[in-house]
C-alpha cells in the first residue's frame, strides 16, 4: 500500500508550496514590548497585523505563536517529515525501516508502520 505515502508526499508538496509562497522568515513580532500584534520579518514587511474589535483585542501570545511558526519553521518541519516518509517506505507490504530482531529472527512491521501513521495524523 503506497497510497498513504503518496498522499503524505502530496500534502507535503502542497504545504511546501504554501510556505515558499509566503513572505520569507523568520517572522517575529515587530514590537515585542508594545501591546500590538504586528508581525513582520524584520525587513519592514508587515505580514500580519490585527486590531481590536467589539471589545475583543488581539492576543500578544497568539501573535508570538504565529511569528514562531513562519515559513522557515514550516519548511524545516516539512523536510523532516519528508525524510521520515522516505525512510518508512513500503517494502513488499512491510515497512523498510521498522522491525524487531528476536533471537535470529527479524520480525517485520506491516506497512504503513506506526511511525508513518503518526505522521499522517498531523
Ligand atoms: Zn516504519
Amino acid at each position: 500500500m503506497t497510497d498513504l505515502a503518496d498522499r503524505l508526499r502530496a500534502a507535503l508538496d502542497h504545504a511546501e508550496a504554501v510556505a515558499r509562497a509566503a513572505t520569507p522568515g523568520p517572522w517575529r513580532r515587530e514590537h515585542p514590548d508594545w501591546p500590538n500584534t504586528s508581525i513582520g520579518n524584520g525587513d519592514r514587511t508587515v505580514i500580519a497585523s490585527a486590531a481590536g474589535h467589539g471589545g475583543s483585542w488581539p492576543s500578544a501570545e497568539d501573535a508570538a505563536h504565529i511569528a514562531a511558526n513562519g515559513p522557515d519553521v514550516a519548511l524545516r518541519a516539512i523536510a523532516a517529515h519528508r525524510q521520515i516518509v522516505d525512510v518508512h517506505s513500503d517494502n513488499c507490504g512491510s515497512c523498510d525501516a521498522c522491525g524487531e530482531v528476536r533471537g535470529s529472527e527479524f520480525l517485520s512491521v506491516p506497512f504503513p508502520c506506526p511511525t508513518l501513521l503518526v505522521i499522517a495524523s498531523i
